[in-house]
């Protein structure tokens, strides 16, 4: 599984750390992706991805 956060468009809002922490992290208002989210987190991190209000945060499979 692949998660990006496209850094341009995150308004830094943290929904995403929220919703998901073990997976996205703040870093300077921007959410940045946690190194190599297994398959067992695709729930999560698809949750985290609909509530961004920005749609910044794209999940591959
Ligand atoms: S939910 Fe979206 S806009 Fe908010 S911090 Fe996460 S990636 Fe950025």
């Amino acid at each position: 599984m692949t998660v990006t956060v496209d850094a341009a468009a995150c308004i830094g809002c943290s929904m995403c750390a929220y919703a998901a922490p073990g997976i996205f992290r703040m870093e300077n208002r921007v959410s940045t992706v946690l190194p190599e989210p297994d398959e067992t987190q695709y729930d999560r991190a698809a949750g985290a991805a609909n509530r961004c209000p920005v749609n910044a945060i794209k999940i591959r499979k």
